[in-house]
C-alpha cells in the first residue's frame, strides 16, 4: 500500500515527539508500505513566524527570534542524529542556511516596512523547512532511508498567495519525477507541509492549517491508497468531549459528514482537505500520534451510516445572530438581496440563514468579531427602509448555533422530531433553525449560554455514547 502520512505540528512538537513521528512511519515502511511522510513545522513555530514578519514590518527586528528557532531545531537535531558527524554537520548546516534566508528576509521587511502576501508566504513557511529535515534525519537515525523535500519541487500552485490552489496536473508529474524514484529505493521521503510553488518557482503557502491540504494533494498526485492524519486526538468524536462525557470516536464517517463536522467546528479536519482525496476516493484515516494503538476515525465514500441518522452533534461559539425584521417586509423584493450584498460587501462570512414565510424577519448568523462592522453597514445600506417603517429593527445578538449531523439524517422521519422533543424536555429555547435541503444537518441557534446544554441534549437523545 502506498500511504502518505501527515504529522502535525504537537505530533513534531519536541525531538521526542519527531522520534515517535519516525518510529510511525518507519513501523509501516517495515510492513512493507511505501510511505510518504509530509510534516507540519514544529508547534508554535508558523505563529511565531508570522508575529516576526508582521514586527518586522513595523521597523521592529531583532535577531532574536532567529537565534531561538536555531537552538529549539539544533537541539533538537542533536538529540535526533546521535554521534554520526557527518549527517550533523550537513543537517544543522541547512538550518543554519533556512535561517538565515529568514533573517535577510525580515531584516529587508523591516527597511521597506511592507508586508506583501507573497512575502509573508516566503517568511511563514520557514518553519516547515526547518521541521522536514528533522525528521528526514530522525527517520535516518533508525535506519531507514530518507530525504526532505521541499514541497516547492512537488506541489505546483496558483500565485494566490496566503491561500494557494494546487494545480494537479503539473503536481502529479513532479511528484512522479521526484518521490515515485525514492520510494521505488525503498526510501521515505519527508515533503514540508503548508507550502508550493508557482510554476515560476514562487514560495506559496496553501492557508493556515494546510498541511492537511498538502497530504490530500500529494495522496491525490500519487494515487496513494490512504492519506493517514496524525494529530493529538483520537479521531473525530460524536461531540467535544470537554463538554459530553459520553462522546466517543466515530470509527467512520463519510467525506461529506466530514465536511460538515469541519465546517460546524469539529476542528480536528480541515474542510479543504477531503476534497483532492475525496476527488480520488482515497480514505483518509485520523489518528493520534499520542495514541498510536488507537484505531482513529477513516473517512470514506460510504461512511459507515448509523441507525439513528445522526452520528455527531457540534456547536459553534462565537457568533451573532442578526436579524432584520419588520412587519412592512412583506412581500417588498430586494430587502434580502440588498442585505446579503452589505454582508458580502463587509467580507463576513454567513454561516446560516433563516427567514420565516411570513417574510416578517429574515436573520443569519455571522462571526461575532464581525457583527459590529456588518450592524453598521446595514442600517446605512437599509436606512431608507428603516426611515419609511418597513424595517422596524436591525438587531444582533450573541448566540450558539448547535447543529446535529449525518448522512442518513437524510429521508429518515422523526429525526427533528426528537430534536425538538430534547431541547423542549431540557428547557432549552431554540431562537431559529435551518435545515439545508441536503438534509445531512439541521442546525438550531440558541441563545449562547444554552450552547453546552443543547448539545448535551441531543447527545442524549440519539444516544450517541452508544456504538452504532
Ligand atoms: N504550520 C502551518 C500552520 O500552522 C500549517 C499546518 O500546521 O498545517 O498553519
Ligand atoms: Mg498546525
Amino acid at each position: 500500500m502506498l500511504i502518505v502520512m501527515k504529522f502535525g505540528g504537537t505530533s513534531v512538537g519536541s525531538p521526542e515527539r519527531i522520534a515517535e513521528a519516525a518510529r510511525l512511519a518507519v513501523a509501516s515502511a517495515a510492513q512493507g508500505h511505501q510511505v510518504v511522510v509530509v510534516t507540519s513545522a514544529m508547534s508554535g513555530v508558523t505563529n511565531a513566524l508570522i508575529d516576526a514578519a508582521q514586527s518586522a514590518s513595523k521597523g521592529q527586528w531583532t535577531a532574536a527570534v532567529s537565534q531561538q528557532l536555531l537552538e529549539r531545531h539544533r537541539a533538537a537535531a542533536e538529540t535526533l542524529i546521535g554521534t554520526d558527524p557527518v549527517r550533523k554537520t550537513a543537517t544543522l548546516d541547512i538550518l543554519g542556511r533556512r535561517l538565515d534566508r529568514f533573517e535577510k528576509l525580515c531584516y529587508g521587511l523591516s527597511m521597506v516596512h511592507e508586508l506583501t502576501p507573497r512575502l509573508l508566504d516566503a517568511i511563514s513557511g520557514t518553519g516547515e523547512m526547518l521541521a522536514a529535515p528533522l525528521v528526514a534525519a530522525a527517520i535516518q537515525a533508525q535506519g531507514r532511508g530518507s530525504q526532505a523535500v521541499d514541497a516547492t519541487e512537488v506541489i505546483v500552485t496558483t500565485d494566490q498567495f496566503g491561500g494557494a490552489e494546487p494545480l494537479m496536473d503539473d503536481t502529479a508529474r513532479k511528484c512522479a519525477a521526484v518521490l515515485q524514484p525514492m520510494l521505488a529505493a525503498g526510501e521515505i521521503p519527508v515533503v514540508t507541509g503548508f507550502i508550493g510553488a508557482t510554476a515560476d518557482g514562487v514560495l506559496t503557502t496553501l492557508g493556515r492549517g494546510g498541511s492537511d491540504y498538502s497530504a490530500a494533494i500529494l495522496g491525490a498526485a500519487l494515487d496513494a491508497d490512504e492519506v493517514w492524519i496524525w494529530t493529538d486526538v483520537d479521531g473525530v468524536m460524536t461531540a467535544n468531549p470537554s463538554e459530553v462525557a459520553g462522546a466517543r470516536t466515530l470509527p467512520e464517517i463519510s467525506y461529506s459528514e466530514a465536511s460538515e463536522l469541519a465546517y460546524y467546528g469539529a476542528k480536528v479536519l480541515h474542510y479543504k482537505t477531503i476534497l483532492p482525496a475525496f476527488r480520488k476516493r482515497i480514505p483518509v484515516r485520523i489518528l493520534n500520534s499520542f495514541n498510536p494503538a488507537h484505531p482513529g476515525t477513516r473517512v470514506t465514500v460510504e461512511g459507515h451510516p448509523s441507525a439513528s441518522g445522526v452520528k455527531a452533534v457540534t456547536s459553534i461559539r462565537g457568533v451573532s445572530l442578526i436579524a432584520i425584521s419588520g412587519t412592512g417586509m412583506q412581500g417588498i423584493p430586494g430587502i434580502v438581496a440588498k442585505a446579503f450584498d452589505v454582508v458580502a460587501q463587509q467580507q463576513a462570512n454567513v454561516l446560516m440563514i433563516s427567514q420565516a414565510s411570513s417574510e416578517n424577519n429574515i436573520c443569519f448568523v455571522i462571526s461575532s468579531s464581525e457583527a459590529g462592522r456588518v450592524l453598521k453597514a446595514l442600517r446605512s445600506a437599509l436606512e431608507v427602509e428603516l426611515l419609511r417603517g418597513n424595517i422596524e429593527e436591525i438587531a444582533e445578538q450573541p448566540v450558539a448555533v448547535v447543529a446535529a449531523i449525518g448522512d442518513r439524517m437524510r429521508g429518515t422521519p422523526g429525526i427533528a422530531a426528537t430534536v425538538f422533543g430534547a431541547l423542549g424536555t431540557a428547557g432549552i429555547n431554540v431562537v431559529a433553525i435551518s435545515q439545508g435541503s441536503s438534509e445531512r444537518n439541521i442546525s438550531l441557534v440558541v441563545d449562547a449560554q444554552d450552547a453546552s446544554r443543547a448539545v448535551r441534549a441531543l447527545h442524549d437523545a440519539f444516544q450517541l455514547d452508544r456504538q452504532a
